[in-house]
């Protein structure tokens, strides 16, 4: 009787994860990514695991969901965390990264892993057998996407993002705002100084 395999599609962080998780408890992997063969709109390279944009996977702290669920991945015996670890680079309270070593260290354990298989090909049905994860992410190829549409009987596939916006600093008024790091964590900078001698101190006074 043949082995059962899982079959990953898409190598970015999802499907990494995905697979490692699964080979690490005795299953069989087959990981397809369609990259360096067919690219997409945003990744650079033909590695698993790039990262698209930001260097930071948000805040370790475990008072807050994202510090919660990264602690939870670490017990849990994570690749994605241990190779965020092993990537650091300073951010405060966030990990962040160095997209190379991150990326590298992901690739050389996924493929010194004896149970997986990497395939660099286009996946452009859902397999119709055996158990497949899906991890195509916001730019699966259209024809997959065309596929998982059908299956799904869906008009449209939707991918939401949040947006930070960009503002010219020469902009703001500085009479009716502060400069301070994110959430009060860095130092106060003089002009946090002076507003809260402005906005603050004379109520503390009465
Ligand atoms: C331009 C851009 C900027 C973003 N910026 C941020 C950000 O700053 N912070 C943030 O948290 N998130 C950001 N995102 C969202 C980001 O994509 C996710 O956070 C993260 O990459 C999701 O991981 P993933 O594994 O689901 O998808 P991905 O990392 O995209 O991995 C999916 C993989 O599947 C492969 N693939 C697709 N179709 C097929 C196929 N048919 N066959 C085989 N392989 C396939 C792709 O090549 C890719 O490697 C951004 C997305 C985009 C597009």
């Amino acid at each position: 009787m043949s082995e059962k395999k899982l079959i990953v599609i898409g190598g970015g962080l999802a499907g990494s994860e995905a697979a490692w998780q699964a080979a690490h408890r005795g299953v069989s992997v087959v990981l397809y990514e369609m990259r360096p063969v067919r690219p997409t709109p945003a990744h650079k390279t033909g590695n698993l695991a790039e990262l698209v944009c930001s260097n930071s996977l948000g805040s370790l702290d475990p008072n807050s969901a994202p510090g919660l669920l990264k602690e939870e991945m670490r017990r849990l015996g994570s690749l994605i965390i241990r190779a965020g670890e092993a990537a650091r680079v300073p951010a405060g309270a966030a990990l962040a990264v160095d997209r190379e070593i991150f990326s590298q260290q992901i690739m050389e354990a996924i493929r010194n892993h004896p149970k997986i298989t990497v395939l660099h090909e286009e996946v452009k049905e859902i397999p119709a057998d055996g158990v497949v994860i899906m991890a195509t992410g916001p730019l699966t190829s259209d024809a997959l996407g065309e596929s998982l549409r059908s299956l799904t009987r869906s008009d449209y596939l939707y991918f939401f993002d949040a947006i930070s916006p960009i503002i010219d600093a020469e902009s703001i008024n500085d009479e009716i705002t502060f400069r301070a790091s994110r959430y009060d964590k860095g130092e106060t900078t003089t002009s946090t100084a002076r507003w809260m001698r402005r906005n603050i101190m004379p109520f503390m006074m009465h």
